[in-house]
């Protein structure tokens, strides 16, 4: 993918849970879920503590006893990648391609739409503030 093709991270970790992506590597049955929460051992680091990592399902989020995160974090520490490649990976394995990579123009995505409606609002208030600034030089 070229850089231009980014990947809008926010949209990616609304679209995708946690819970998919430890059923992408076939985890969550090796957890032990409690309500809200999974709880096991570290995927990412090992070991033998059976409450090491701890997943909480409503905020899309984990932690073990060395480190936390969002569904890229994990991915970028499961992978041993950077995030922007963990995200990646995430459009490629949850087919999320067309909502989220690049074209933001063309984007049937509503983040992706109000995200560009609020970037071009900002960009029409910036050219507004500097047309008066100009005009008010002239004048003085
Ligand atoms: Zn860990």
């Amino acid at each position: 993918m070229s850089k231009s093709q980014s990947v809008d991270f926010r949209a990616v970790k609304r679209k995708v849970t946690i819970l998919q992506v430890l059923e992408h590597y076939d985890l969550v049955s090796k957890l032990h879920r409690n309500g809200d929460s999974l709880t096991g051992t570290c995927p990412i680091h090992g070991g033998d503590n059976k409450t090491a990592f701890h997943i909480s399902i409503s905020k899309n989020r984990w932690n073990c006893f060395q480190c936390s995160g969002n569904v890229l974090d994990f991915v970028a520490k499961m992978e041993k990648v950077s995030r922007p490649k963990a995200a990646h990976l995430l459009v490629q394995w949850f087919n999320l391609s067309r909502n989220l990579v690049a074209d933001r123009g063309q984007s049937n995505d509503p983040i992706t739409n109000s995200r560009l409606r609020k970037d071009i609002t900002l960009q029409a208030f910036k050219e507004v503030i500097i047309a008066s600034a100009r005009r008010s030089r002239v004048l003085s």
